[in-house]
Parts: structure tokens; sequence; C-alpha cells
């Protein structure tokens, strides 16, 4: 199935069997998936911005609003030339789904633009941005919709746009009551930025793999391998904290090559390599150097396939398909990247045993941060980055918990836990507030 939205529907049908004999009166359970099956609100517009050669361009925008049951929409932005109404759509599904299966308080939104930003020069893209908040209009702010940076979008762009959001208020003289820095998450940290946002993902996925090494009595962490797909912020934030407890990560690779050494990598020492040569696979490091002697090359599907515990695909979507699941050999796998194993595939790994912690629950910590930063901007304060990651820590083992006591109720997959303790709490919401 390759349209994402309709994935995104059958998920739900598939998680309202389940939920449905819970509730007592079903006519208002099914008014409730029924309404969560699509978004509240759909905006679309071509938005048309003068070039740097004094020519005109339109770019195809979205904004979708699923649900605001638990709180303000919440979700990043995406400049993609592959971005569309459909998976705009199935994004913000899944946004309502990762910050209830998080206990914040916000609902789910994501939005776009058809477009590839390298395409563009620095000044374009200001103006496209800019164009993009716009558009939003009333639909975007501290307590309507709060948008935050995705595949292509950075602190840079969620800062014109803060700026493009505050001048919208003051041209329409709106109340100034809230900071307008609080309309965005993601900001540099000169403007209302949360300090510890650019680790909080991969850290947050590093907690998760601490409360699965309690349950699996994994207790010489030296003992556990882990290859991670993708050297990014994730990647490379994962490896740094699953490193510095003791575990040892094995493999990392980015979009060309990969690196396998088999005595434990040292990520700082990767990183520093990679950014000098340009080559992860020229970097096998320990903590004092890098040499190749100390591990060998590999590719990314060979990265898929390692005989290592841990699995972390932190990369891309669909990596993980009906083909290669099958020879996959890790045990567990923590789904740091959104969407990186397809239906097909996650119900091979299922049958072979494999435990596969999904997406909302892994990568949560990105958002939850975010959180974070709109509280931080609502009550103007500024918290030190431990202070930011001491709060981080029990929001994710509380996620983790209440998944896993879902699924050591039902037996089912975490992946159906997850969506099991998440769409509960999204139909409580609407129920609680009698909207159906
Ligand atoms: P990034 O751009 O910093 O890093 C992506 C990494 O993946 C890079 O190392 C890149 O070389 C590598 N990569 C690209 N194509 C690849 C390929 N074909 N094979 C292997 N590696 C490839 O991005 P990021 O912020 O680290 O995000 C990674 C994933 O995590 C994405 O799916 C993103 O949606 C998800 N995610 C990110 C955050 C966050 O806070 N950054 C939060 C939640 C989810």
């Amino acid at each position: 199935m390759n349209n994402p939205y309709e994935h995104a529907v059958t998920q739900l049908k598939l998680v309202a069997e389940k939920l449905r004999p819970q509730y007592e009166d079903k006519n208002r359970f099914d008014a409730a998936i029924t309404l969560l099956s699509k978004p509240t609100q759909l905006l679309t517009e071509n938005l048309t911005i003068i070039m740097d050669d004094g020519t005109t361009q339109s770019f195809e925008a979205y904004r979708s609003q699923h649900s605001n049951a638990r709180g303000p929409y919440k979700g990043g932005i995406r400049f993609h030339q592959d971005v569309s109404e459909e998976e705009v759509k199935a994004l913000s599904m899944w946004m309502s789904w990762k910050t209830a299966v998080a206990d914040i308080p916000y609902g789910g939104s994501k939005g776009g633009i058809i477009v590839d930003p390298k395409k563009l020069s620095t000044s374009e893209l200001q103006r496209l941005s800019r164009a993009y908040v716009r558009f939003l209009g009333t639909n975007v702010g501290p307590w309507i919709d709060v948008p935050a940076p995705d595949v292509n979008t950075t602190p840079e762009i969620m800062a014109w746009m803060s700026d493009e959001y505050e001048k919208m208020q003051e041209e329409n003289e709106t109340e100034h009551l809230q900071n307008p820095l609080a309309a965005f998450t993601g900001k540099p940290l000169d403007l209302g930025g949360s300090e510890g946002r650019a680790e909080a993902t991969g850290l947050g996925g590093v907690y998760v793999l601490e409360e699965l090494a309690k349950r699996n009595g994994w207790n010489r962490k030296k003992d556990i391998t882990i290859a991670i797909q993708g050297f990014g912020n994730v990647g490379y934030w994962f490896a740094h904290h699953a490193d510095k407890l003791g575990y040892r990560v094995v493999a990392v690779s980015d979009s060309k090559s990969g690196i396998y050494v088999e005595t434990g990598l040292d990520p700082a020492k990767t990183l520093e390599c990679k950014k000098a040569t340009g080559k992860i696979s020229e970097c096998a490091c320990d903590n004092k150097h890098c040499d190749i002697s100390l591990g060998k090359e590999i590719s990314n599907e060979e990265l898929l396939t390692l005989d290592v515990d841990v699995l972390v695909p932190a990369a891309l979507e669909n990596v993980i398909t009906a083909e290669n699941a099958k020879l996959i050999k890790a045990k567990t796998i923590i789904e740091m990247a959104n969407g990186p194993t397809t239906p097909e595939a996650d119900a091979i790994l299922e049958k072979r045993g494999i435990m596969v912690v999904p997406d909302i629950l892994a990568n949560s910590g990105g958002v939850s941060t975010s959180y974070f930063e709109w509280v931080q901007n609502l009550s103007g304060t500024h918290w030190s980055k431990t202070e930011v990651l001491d709060k981080l820590q029990p929001l994710m083992v509380s996620a983790f918990e209440k998944t896993w006591n879902m699924h050591e109720k039902t037996g089912d997959a975490l992946r159906l836990s997850a969506y099991q303790v998440a769409v509960k709490r999204v139909i409580d919401s609407l129920l609680l507030r009698g909207k159906i």
C-alpha cells in the first residue's frame, strides 16, 4: 500500500477493533473513530513568491490539522519535492498519536510545501517561509497550532516564521497576551529555542533502550551490540548516549556507506573523522584514533542485516521491507526514523518474534522537548540543559511503561499496544468534551 493516508486509516481501524469492546456507548465510539479518520481541517494554497531574478513562481502548500482534542495542534513543516496532500494528512494523524502516547497536552498536525529547497536562494527560501505563515493566518498560534521543523526546515526557518507571525499580530492589532515566540518550536537558542533540543530525540531513544535492558536482563551492556542506520542528528545522539552508558555501538552509516567496528566504535571520533574526510566508510574509530584496520566498510543493506542485538533505523522511511525483513538478525528494533518499517515487513518481523519499538514512542523525545520549549516561551523562562533533559526522562519512561503494560496485558506487538494507549487517550478527550 503506497498511500500513507490509507495506511494510517487502516491502522486506526485495526486499533478501533481492539478498543471498541471497552466502550459501552458503541455509537459514540464509532462516531469518534469516524471523526478521527480524517483531519479536522485541511488547508491548501498555491503560494506565489517573487524570485531573485524578478520572475514569480508558485508552490503548493498544505497544513493538515488532524485533532486538537487534547490540546493545540502540533506538528512539523516539511519542505520537499515529494510532499503530497495524502502524506501530510497521514503525518498529521500520526502526530496526534505521538503526542498522545507521550502524554503531552497537544493534538496533531503537519504541514508541507512541494519544493526542493536546495534550488532556492536563502532570500527566496525566506520569502516562501514567510508566505507560508501568511497562508496559515489565524490558523496558527500558541493556543491554536504550533508548527516545528521537519525534513529540510531548520531553526533559521522557524526564526523567520516566528518573526512573520509577530508582524501579522502587530498589523492586526491582536492582543499581545501570548509570547509570539510560542507559536513555533525548534527555534534557534537566541530566539527562544530550548537547550537540549538537538540531542533530545536520540537521547529519548536511549531512555527507551534502557527500559528494554531492564526487562531483558541486559546487565553487561558491553555485550549488547547496536547497529544504527543514519548518522545525522538522531543517529549520532543515539550513538553518543548509548556509548556513554556502556552499550557497544558496532556500526553506523550515512546515505553513502557504513562502517563496522566489532569491538565498538567511538561516536564522537567517528563524527569528527566523517566531517574531516567526508567518508564514514573510512572512519573506523576507537576512543584513541581512527584506522581502517580497526573495522571494515559495509553497505547500508549489510548494516540492516548485521548479527547485532539492537537495530536502530534512524534515517529514512520504508527501509525495512518485505524483502529484507526475512534477513534481519537483530532481536530488537528501535524505530528512531519516522515510518522506517513497511506494514508488510512489520507482519514478517512480528511472526519472527522480533520486537519493534514503534516510532511514535521511540522518537517522541523530539516533540516532548518541543513542548518544553513552548512551556518556557509561554512562561518567559529559560531552563538549563540539565533541567530539560531531567524532565525528558520521566516522560519517556512513563510512555514506555504504559505501552509495555498494554503489550503484557493484550499480548499485542508494541506498535499496536502504543496505538491503543494513544488512540484511547484521544477518544476519551473527545468524549469528555462532549464533542460527539
Ligand atoms: P538528518 O538529516 O540529520 O540525518 C539523516 C541521516 O540519514 C544522515 O546521516 C543521512 O546521511 C542518512 N541517510 C540519508 N539517506 C540515507 C540512506 N538512503 N541510507 C542510509 N542513511 C541515509 O535527519 P534527522 O533529524 O537525524 O532525522 C532522521 C529521522 O528521524 C527522520 O526519519 C526524521 O523524520 C526522524 N525524526 C527526527 C527527529 C528530530 O528531532 N530530528 C524527531 C523525530 C523523528
